[in-house]
């Protein structure tokens, strides 16, 4: 295995620069899910390599933390577990809260869930504007204090977001989304992240299944899936987007001998301090990590994916819909 490693600052061993997503494993949103396959799939992940697993308490409003604390159990220390806090659920919906009250009654709920008296990195998962980021930033670092916490993060953040943020608490990551179709980090959070020594843990890298090289004009999404509402998988955007995935494909193979899969995961690695967190729900869903590892993209590989891009995806569409309400 040839694993690629980074470090987060005050996690003391070396985390994998490929995370195991888990929202899908939580079901909501997702057309639901298999507890079983979902326990084999972390398992798998660990096993090849993958110790950086990725959770947060509103995936199936505690179900993905719970399936993620089983799967974990008698192995918790050669896990790296990042989970979030400050969403609140109920009456239907989902809405941001980030006061320290509720930051207190999360952390007991996600320990318990997660069977562990630690988490690795503990991230905002949106901001809320209702509540001053130094207040939310230093309950948090009281965490920490405590040893609950490890290390911190925050989660669709804006660098003056982070700026407020860590006049009380010291950021080691940020968490936004980024992948070949939804870039716009490059303008702000990126830049930001490589000037204060952050490390970026890019959501979404495979598009919500897009850039998997697996999607077709004919699939269909289950039930609650959010695909059904994501405008890139609406016509006639969804016909570009897989166009775009086919040149992808072929350039990925022609040059490298690798996936579009591979080819979408290696870009997000030569992006900079990022780490790549890949959603996947069944073992199998998972075998070629390895193939992501060990290359690199050159700049003309750069340059002609940013042309291909531009010329197949002209009416390109951000991942906005995903964000939760205010309260
Ligand atoms: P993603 O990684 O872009 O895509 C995940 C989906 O792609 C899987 O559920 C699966 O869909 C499909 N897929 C994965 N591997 C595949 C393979 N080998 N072949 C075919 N299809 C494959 O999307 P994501 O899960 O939304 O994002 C990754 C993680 O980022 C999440 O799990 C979560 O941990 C995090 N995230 C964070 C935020 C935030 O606000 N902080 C927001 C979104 C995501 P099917 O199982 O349906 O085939």
């Amino acid at each position: 295995m040839n694993v690629e490693t980074t470090r987060i600052e005050g996690i003391p061993i070396p985390v994998s620069r490929i995370g195991l997503g888990t929202w899908a494993i939580g079901g909501w949103m997702w057309g639901g899910t298999d507890d079983n396959a979902s326990v084999a799939t972390i398992r798998s992940a660990l096993d090849q390599g993958i110790n950086l697993i990725d959770t947060a308490p509103v995936y199936g409003f505690g179900h993905s933390e719970e399936v993620v604390g089983k799967a974990l159990t008698g192995m918790r220390e050669r896990a790296v577990i990042a989970t979030k806090v400050a969403l609140e659920w109920g009456d239907g919906g989902v809405r941001r809260n980030s006061t320290p009250a509720r930051i207190r009654q999360e952390i007991e709920d996600s320990l318990r869930r997660l069977r562990t008296d630690y988490i690795d990195l503990y991230q905002v998962h949106w901001p809320d504007a209702l509540v001053p980021f130094a207040e939310t930033a230093a309950e948090l670092e009281k965490l920490r204090a405590e040893g609950k916490i490890l290390a911190i993060g925050v989660s669709n953040y804006s660098p003056q977001q982070m700026n407020a943020f860590s006049a009380a608490a010291k950021l080691a990551a940020v968490q936004p989304p980024y992948n070949l179709f939804e870039r716009a980090i490059e303008a702000d959070v990126l830049p930001y992240a490589r000037e204060h020594g952050l490390a970026v843990l890019a959501y979404g890298a495979l598009c919500r299944g897009l850039l998997s090289g697996r999607i077709s004009e004919s699939t269909t999404f289950d039930g609650d899936d959010l695909r059904n509402l994501d405008p890139k998988f609406q016509q006639p955007r969804f016909a570009q987007y897989l166009a775009a995935v086919d040149a992808l494909a072929v350039l990925a193979r022609e040059r490298h001998g690798k996936s579009v899969l591979a080819l979408a995961i290696r870009w997000i690695l030569d992006q900079g301090p990022t780490i790549a967190l890949w959603g996947a729900r069944r073992p199998d869903q998972l075998r070629g990590i390895n193939d992501a590892f060990g290359w690199m993209l050159s700049a003309k590989d750069k340059a002609d994916i940013d042309a291909l891009l531009a010329q197949h995806v002209t009416d390109p569409v951000g991942p906005d819909f995903m964000a939760p309400s205010l309260r």
